[in-house]
């Protein structure tokens, strides 16, 4: 999911619509934005499809004021939490909206604890909750509630809360999801990845602190740990697949990581071969590293339409099969003959990478290796990353020769769970939770069915 928001700029929602646009990557399934003119009037439109479908030049015109948020997302996650957002509450205190990337992991402790005082709720999204924790405390500064609440929650997540006249902005105090600042002219602008500022024209500041909340109002920026508590745990999956590989997180470019993560694979991982293709577009850095440290030309083996969204999103096994045959195709006159080294960033259920493998062969190759520059895929994640269960894990109960046999190729390797974390470099820790099966955060196991 993808979270933009804007202080200070006139046209605020004209603004969040191109930076929700950068972002369309993080979710094609829903798109909002909620804004506030100056008389405390809120605008609020949000719909399924991608941004460019919800948005119209008639219903953005309408929507007045200098801030607001947004938010794009995706259907398919374990804990599901779409419901269009950003979410609108009317209270009695000021109306307000939230908007939330990402999955807590005790969410229904919460919402048991929630409904035992009286809270009913609508439907499942870790914004709700919010909501009603922030409302269930006495009449304060809504600052404090604000703390309060986000120290009850774990998990990794970002939020964004919007009233008439102030933006709330928070990480989760693992680091496990990103979101950084930036500067337009004198507004201020929030964003899950820095790739969007680029196309609003704006500054990039700094990355949110984990465990970090920041307030933007008519007084600039007011900064404050909402926990002493803080790691570094961002999610792996960010620097591998997730993100842009023109965003920075966290001080690291994912292009950057991705190309060194690559050469990592190819010492770790060589193979004989006469080029090596990667799979477009996120394993396309990395394949770049792996040819640069093998000295094997790279090579633009796949095509991809540019018609088609991500293939995990789709609902059902059948449909993502169908997807990766219309999203991708080979070109038989650069493979053929040719041993083939087929980098791709991750492996999760499989399906992807064996069809691309039956493809490449079909095309003519005599040889695919498949070389995938992240750790084997063995657990699910509870952050609201992929969907995937334990069952539907490809490299679940595999070993590396069964994982070869499964995708029909002639060779596999997979990138260490240190490279990964070396791949950027300085860093010491990230979320690897679904490689190595170690969660930074506690994993409260009877909110999932699919723990075995
Ligand atoms: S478990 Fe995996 S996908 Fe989930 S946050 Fe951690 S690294 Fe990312």
């Amino acid at each position: 999911m993808g979270l933009f928001g804007i202080y200070g700029a006139p046209d605020a929602s004209r603004i969040i619509y191109y930076g929700l646009h950068a972002l369309q990557h993080r979710g094609q399934d829903t798109a909002g934005i909620v804004t506030f003119n100056s008389d405390g009037e809120a605008f609020n439109v949000s719909g399924r499809g991608r941004v460019n479908e919800v948005f119209t030049e008639s219903n953005l015109s309408k929507m007045e004021g200098i801030l607001g948020i947004g938010n794009v997302a995706y259907d398919g996650m374990l804990h599901p939490s779409v419901h269009c957002q950003p979410l609108f509450f009317r209270h009695m205190s000021g109306d307000y909206a939230i908007a939330s990337d990402g999955c807590l992991v005790n969410a229904s402790l919460i919402r048991d604890w929630l409904e035992d005082r009286g809270s009913l709720f609508q439907g499942e999204s870790d914004a709700e909750l919010l909501a009603h924790l922030i409302k269930k405390e006495k009449p304060g500064p809504r600052i404090f509630t604000i703390v309060d609440a986000l120290n009850m929650m774990e998990g990794g997540y970002t939020f964004l809360i919007l009233t008439k006249n102030r933006i709330y902005a928070c990480r989760d105090k693992f680091g496990i999801k990103p979101l950084c600042l930036g500067r337009l002219g004198n507004a201020y602008v929030i964003s899950s990845e820095s790739c969007s500022f680029e196309l609003i024209g704006a500054k990039f500041i700094r990355d949110i602190e984990p465990g970090e909340l920041i307030t933007i109002d008519h007084h600039g920026i007011r900064t404050r740990r909402y926990s002493q508590f803080q790691r570094h745990k961002l999610c792996a999956m960010e620097y591998i697949y997730y993100s842009r590989p023109d965003s920075d997180i966290d001080g690291c470019n994912v292009h950057s990581y991705r190309k060194e993560s690559g050469r990592r694979l190819y010492q770790e991982a060589p193979a004989d071969a006469d080029i090596v293709i990667g799979v477009p577009d996120s394993s396309l850095s990395a394949a770049m590293g792996y040819a640069e440290a093998s000295g094997i030309p790279y090579e633009m083996g796949l095509i991809k339409s540019k018609y088609v969204g991500r293939t995990f999103i789709e609902p059902s096994a059948a449909m993502r099969e169908n997807g990766v045959k219309m999203k991708l195709s080979a070109l038989p006159s650069i493979v053929r003959y040719k041993r083939v080294v087929l980098v791709d960033d991750s492996l999760v259920r499989g399906t992807t990478c064996t069809n691309i493998v039956k493809m490449l062969r079909e095309a003519g190759a005599s040889e695919v290796h498949v070389r995938i520059a992240s750790p084997m895929t063995k657990f699910p994640c509870y952050y609201g990353v992929n969907n995937s269960t334990h069952s539907e894990l490809l490299c679940n109960d595999k070993s590396l020769r069964q994982v070869c046999i499964a995708l029909g190729a002639d060779s596999v390797g997979f990138l260490s769970p240190e490279s990964a974390i070396a791949s950027c470099r300085g860093r010491k820790e990230l979320c690897l939770g679904c490689f190595t099966g170690e969660y930074p955060t506690m994993i409260y196991k009877n909110e999932y069915e699919d723990i075995d």
